[in-house]
């Protein structure tokens, strides 16, 4: 399964400087509502649960941003799917 649109983090320092970039242009990104990844803005549907239905919202994105950044490793993907 392909996960080029995903963030593509897998250590905390990568996912730390991901989560910088989100909260800097929250405009470029969205969360999934079925698994609460932070994907691209311009993708049409999940690229990890194939969800459609996503949050726009500043602050909810800067939230998740946060709580990924401050995540220890592990996948993105398989913990946001459990
Ligand atoms: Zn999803």
């Amino acid at each position: 399964m392909p996960h080029e649109e995903s963030l593509p983090a897998t250590t905390l320092t990568e996912r730390a400087q991901l989560a910088a970039e989100i909260v800097e242009n929250p405009r470029r990104y969205k969360i999934c509502e079925g698994c609460d990844s932070v994907v691209a803005r311009r993708v049409a549907t999940c690229p990890n649960c194939f969800g459609y239905r996503f949050n726009t919202g500043k602050k909810a994105i800067v939230d998740q941003a946060r709580l990924l950044g401050s995540r220890e490793k592990t996948s993105v993907t398989a913990e946001d799917l459990l």
